[in-house]
């Protein structure tokens, strides 16, 4: 592959292909119902249909599929070859409107948190247009939504697209009472940065830990870790950079702009960011992009892990999640422009979000949570816990003189002196960087940097889609019955910021202080996911969701049930891991080392020569005592384990019990293993090591 330009989107039926391909009045009614939302004529899908049948077959596809986003997380697909025989005993290939619209995958073994029971396993998936069809693995995809026999959403994008147009309907009020007359539509965006670590296949194969559970549980902490922070921006070694360029070329090819990709901070970590599209398209390719990174890794025998911590001991992996607010005539909702003080327009929005993300901390919290992230969020790496938002010196400044009685002037970032003349000078931005803040301000958007690097965006968007949404609402409501408009807005902006200044920190996020900081400002800090959990059932967020036709009060409890069971199940598999690889790999090995141990004393003394043999003495003591530590703890959290099993009942009890019993006891056992690992000869340690997994490739 050489030419960029004639690879990117080879597999997408995209926008050019459908207007080579399809008769003039079909073209345009397929883009008024993408562009405006209206409601597609079955006719039209036929004639689409066929286009994208014989386009298909021309790219070697055989197949097509409806491809969605069930509550697992990742996306389903079930392929159905083109082919419809003929009575001459030969085939035709087929493939209707009815069939591009509307698919019926049996929904019995996704997770439904109760809105289905298995005897009811209808669910349909439908055609969602404003997502281009793609070829994959020889098929036709088709993006679509899932939902149950009864109308409720099954998955992840059905709620991201309603929350889209919730978004739209108010953010267009708002602009209307602000006297835009252009505007048709608002657009939410999105640029997800992802993160992830490459290991050697053949060393990942040793792991039991990272095949079921995608994390090491053992593990002592090598001699060098990130401590250097060499491997962050460092030059890309030959095997990491042929991989990811194979990669790039794979997701060029499905038209998902890949930007930027570096060494990130842990050893064996990297990134790939691609350039922003709409929250609804940036989700599909977020998905496919994960996808992608896994498939390819394997081709170049490498393995892509995209747990949030994979390794104890060094930076995990998350997402940082760039939003922010567009209109169709061009528009970024959120650019500040170069004297913000004075940009109505501007800090209406900026002033709404900053609300909604004090009001819904919570929602936003779970959006992000997942047992994954437990291990980072707070855990001085990723962000803390605590939601708060940075905004920067000069919008700080601006929200001041708000306070006091209204903005009149910008800060500016002047220029930066170098001190070499013969470099060039370079503007400097009205603000500094912050790296701690879970919600940061970065010059034209909001980036919130809590999502975990497995979990797909579509949560995290759809919350923030739906807060904002909730306070634009507010927002229009009072400006359309407002005399004086401009009074109105200055009334509003003063008792936003006002009112929720307390959830912006400019300051270092990972501080101690900040925690102590934040209790007393009143900012929830919800540590675990467990915990979280809870804000999908309050009731000001059922009611938020509710009233923006998002999701509905049964639709929520589904996700609370769904998350808490996904919770269950993980620490649970987490758990019996660690058993089995103790049990079976780490205790036969130790043991053996120790009767090796007492079979070089015997034989030393057996010799009859008055050789010291207090170092073999010490050490075969030293594992002795640690072995029987080992068997305990398997023991203690087998007991935990059989305990939170059987506790069936009250879901939140029972993941309760997982989080704070069984995961509680999965340490002390990790702890000894680990001293055992660094005591033991390296023959006998029965897995690789932190060593070999983090600096081999
Ligand atoms: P960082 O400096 O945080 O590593 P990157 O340049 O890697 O930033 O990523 C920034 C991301 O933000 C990119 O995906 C970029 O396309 C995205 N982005 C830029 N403008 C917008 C916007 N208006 N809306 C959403 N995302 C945006
Ligand atoms: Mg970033």
């Amino acid at each position: 592959m050489s030419n960029l330009g004639q690879i990117f989107g080879a597999n997408v039926f995209n926008a050019a292909i459908m207007k080579e391909r399809l008769p003039k009045g079909t073209y345009k009614a397929l883009k008024k119902t993408i562009e405006e939302g209206l409601h597609l004529d079955p006719a039209v899908a036929d004639v689409v249909a066929s286009a994208m049948k014989d386009w298909a077959l021309e790219q070697g596809a055989t197949h097509f599929t409806h491809w969605f986003q069930p509550m697992t997380g990742i996306t389903a697909e079930k392929h159905d070859s083109f082919i419809s025989p003929t009575a001459d005993g030969k085939v035709i290939m087929e493939f209707s409107g009815k069939e591009l619209i509307k698919g019926e995958p049996d929904a019995s073994s996704f997770p439904s948190g109760g809105l289905r029971a298995t005897f009811e396993a209808r669910g349909y998936t439908a055609w969602d247009c404003t997502s281009p069809a793609f070829i994959k693995d020889g098929s036709l995809c088709i993006p679509t939504a899932f939902c149950s026999y009864t109308g409720e959403a099954l998955d992840k994008k059905t709620p991201l697209l309603r929350s889209m147009e919730a978004l739209s309907k108010q953010a267009l009020r708002v602009l209307k009472a602000l006297g835009n007359t252009t505007t048709n539509k608002v657009i939410t965006t999105v640029g997800p940065e992802q993160e992830y670590f490459i290991v050697d296949k053949n060393t990942f194969a040793q792991r039991k830990d990272l095949i079921f559970t995608g994390r090491t549980l053992f593990g002592a902490k090598p001699p060098k870790g990130q401590e250097l922070e060499d491997h962050y921006f460092g030059s890309l070694k030959e095997r990491i950079s042929s991989y990811m360029k194979e990669l790039d070329e794979e997701l060029w090819k499905l038209g998902i702009s890949a930007k930027t990709k570096h060494n990130e901070v842990a050893p064996a970590q990297h990134e790939l960011a691609p350039i922003f599209t709409t929250t609804n398209i940036a989700t599909d390719h977020n998905q496919l992009t994960m996808d992608t990174m896994k498939k390819v890794a394997l081709r170049h025998d490498l393995v892509c892990l995209l747990h949030e911590k994979p390794f104890a001991g060094i930076n995990g992996s998350g997402k940082h999640n760039n939003w922010s607010m567009g209109t169709d005539d061009g528009l970024n909702l959120l650019e500040p422009g170069h004297t913000p003080h004075d940009n109505e327009q501007f800090l209406v929005f900026l002033c709404s979000v900053i609300k909604a993300v004090d009001v819904y901390a919570d929602l936003l919290r779970v959006s992000a949570a997942n047992p994954g992230n437990d291990h980072r969020l707070g855990a001085n790496e990723a962000p803390p816990a605590i939601i708060s938002i940075f905004l920067g010196e000069q919008l700080q400044d601006i929200l001041e003189q708000i306070e006091n009685g209204g903005a009149t002037s910008s800060k500016t970032g002047g220029q930066m002196e170098i001190g070499v003349t013969t470099l060039p000078a370079l503007p400097k931005d009205a603000t500094d960087r912050n790296r701690t803040s879970p919600f940061a301000f970065t010059g034209n958007k909001f980036e919130f940097r809590m999502v975990p690097s497995s979990a797909s965006i579509a949560e995290p968007n759809y919350i923030l889609n739906t807060i904002v949404a909730e306070v634009l609402n507010e927002v229009a409501d009072r400006l359309e019955s407002a005399k004086d408009i401009k009074a109105e807005v200055k009334t509003i902006l003063s008792e936003y910021v006002t009112k929720h200044k307390n959830v912006v920190f400019n300051g270092n996020g990972y501080a101690d202080e900040w925690v102590a900081e934040a209790d007393k400002r009143g900012l929830p800090n919800i540590k675990t996911t467990v915990e979280s959990i809870k804000a999908l059932i309050a009731e000001k967020n059922l009611a938020v969701m509710e009233k923006h036709g998002v999701l509905s009060r049964v639709e929520m409890e589904s996700r609370y049930e769904i998350l808490l069971e996904n919770y269950i199940k993980t620490i649970n598999i987490e758990a019996l891991t660690m058993i089995e690889m103790a049990k079976r790999e780490i205790l036969p090995a130790v043991i053996k080392f120790a009767t090796n141990l007492a079979g070089s004393i015997n034989t030393i003394k057996a010799t009859g020569v008055a050789a010291d043999v207090t170092a073999q003495t010490e050490l075969l003591t030293e594992v002795s005592s640690l072995t029987a530590a080992l068997k305990k703890n398997i023991a203690v959290l087998e007991e935990a384990v059989a305990k939170a099993d059987n506790a069936h009942g009250d879901t939140y009890a029972q993941a309760a019990l997982f989080r704070f019993d069984v995961f509680e006891k999965m340490s002390p056992l990790r702890e000894v293993a680990d001293t055992l690992e660094t005591l033991v000869d390296k023959e006998v340690w029965p897995f690789p090591t932190y060593g070999d997994l983090l600096f081999n490739v």
